[in-house]
């Protein structure tokens, strides 16, 4: 059996600089998903906004090009709304090659990661994952959960879990060059995207075009209303869409940050510890705020070997400001009816109305910098240094 000092499930933004962060410390990591390539089934769009370009160090190859603008359409995509911004709000993410970027900095740093491995519980200490090679056993003096917005990691380690969930579903395919100003059009139809929004972000690259709600409330189901959205979706007269698009999805925990997201034996990050924006649904920066805060926190519990240095990590000591955006949410989730929305719209061409759309869009508040009683997990993780070790 191999013994080390943390085991991170899921290799997801949050896992990955999760791990990477602890192995530059210098803990033995071992990183598992049960994706056999990082690059395949992705889940995200992948747009990351200008606090999160300003803050991380991500690779310059694998983003878009800026958007500075964002185009708002009532049902029936008549009297749009639109927002321009001076700097580069948006960028979108090559996904794959991302992945695998962060995938290579994780390995360089000393993190033994294992693909195509399913974690499959969690017995007083020890792992038990199951791989190419069969079942095996890893004891670790800490789990971490990574593993998403559905964690088992969670409920192995009795933590609280996500309840209130988006369905999100999107089509990417490549659009050909042309000279209109990349843009994030976002439709608010509740029987488009019950109680979200559908999109198109065409960057001038890649256009992806999706819908996102809650999944009981799509009138045919998410897929249908993917289909018949990306049929007329705004911004793509004259794109033509090729036959075979890459499918993405996936749930989204839009509930917020969870109470319970540490125990003696372990801790969750990104998803798995509802570290999402409830209002925008966004979940990568949280991602690496928190995986910043989850580093800190177990290099001092793993130094220490004092598991009490857990209990700092807790999602109790939420912002007020966090808990309007809940609000907002709940809000945005009780309008159903798309004559309300088109009845709220003419509100938006309003100087009042825009200044809040540009405060929730272009508003640099993703996500809390501070998620617990700890250092702000907004500490840009720019290459932290620090020794970097291979597992025996
Ligand atoms: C359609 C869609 C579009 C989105 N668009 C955006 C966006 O544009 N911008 C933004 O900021 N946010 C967006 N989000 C949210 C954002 O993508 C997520 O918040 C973020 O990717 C979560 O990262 P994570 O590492 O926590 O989880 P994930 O990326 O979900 O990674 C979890 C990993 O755990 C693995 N795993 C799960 N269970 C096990 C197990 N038992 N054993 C081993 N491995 C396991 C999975 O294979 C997966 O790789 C979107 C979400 C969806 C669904």
């Amino acid at each position: 059996m191999t013994a080390v000092d943390v085991l991170v499930v899921g290799a997801g933004l949050a896992g990955l600089h999760t791990a990477t962060g602890l192995a530059r410390q210098g803990h033995d990591v071992v990183l598992v998903d049960r994706r056999a390539a990082l690059d395949g089934a992705i889940r995200t769009t992948g747009i990351f906004v200008a606090k999160t370009l300003a803050d991380f160090d991500l690779p310059e190859d694998c983003l878009g090009p800026p958007i500075h603008r964002v185009v708002l359409y009532p049902p029936g995509l008549r009297g749009p709304v639109t927002l321009d911004s001076p700097r580069e709000e948006f960028r979108v993410g090559d996904m794959g090659p991302l992945y695998l970027a962060a995938a290579r900095d994780a390995v360089d740093a000393g993190v033994l990661l294992a693909l195509g491995t399913r974690y499959d519980g969690w017995d007083d200490g020890t792992a038990t994952l199951v791989g190419p090679g069969g079942t095996s056993r890893v004891r670790a003096r800490f789990l971490v959960g990574a593993d998403g917005a559905r964690s088992r990691v969670a409920a192995d380690l009795g933590l609280d879990r996500n309840r209130l969930l988006l369905a999100g579903a999107e089509e990417v395919y490549p659009v050909p060059r042309h000279d209109r100003p990349p843009t994030f059009h976002c439709v608010l139809d509740p029987t488009v995207a019950p109680g979200y929004l559908a999109w198109v972000v065409d960057d001038g690259e890649h256009a992806h075009v999706g819908v996102a709600g809650h999944a009981d409330r799509f009138p045919r189901g998410m897929r249908a209303a993917l289909q018949e959205f990306a049929a007329t979706a705004p911004g793509l007269a004259d794109v033509p869409r090729p036959d075979d698009v890459e499918k993405r999805g996936g749930p989204i925990p839009v509930g917020g940050l969870l109470r319970r997201i540490a125990g003696p034996a372990g801790l969750l990050v990104g998803d798995a510890a509802g570290a999402v924006s409830p209002l925008t649904a966004g979940g990568l920066d949280p991602c690496l705020r928190q995986a910043a805060l989850a580093v800190e926190v177990l290099d001092r519990a793993l130094r220490t070997s004092s598991r009490e240095v857990l209990a700092g990590y807790d999602g109790a000591a939420l912002p007020e400001r966090f808990r309007g955006r809940l609000l907002l949410r709940r809000g945005l989730s009780a309008v159903r009816s798309p004559a309300l929305v088109s009845a709220g719209f003419p509100l938006l061409r309003t100087p009042p109305g825009r200044a809040v759309a540009r405060a929730v869009l272009f508003g640099d508040r993703s996500f809390p910098d501070r998620v617990s009683g700890g250092r702000g997990a907004g500490e840009p993780a720019r290459r932290p240094a620090g020794p970097a070790r291979r597992p025996g």
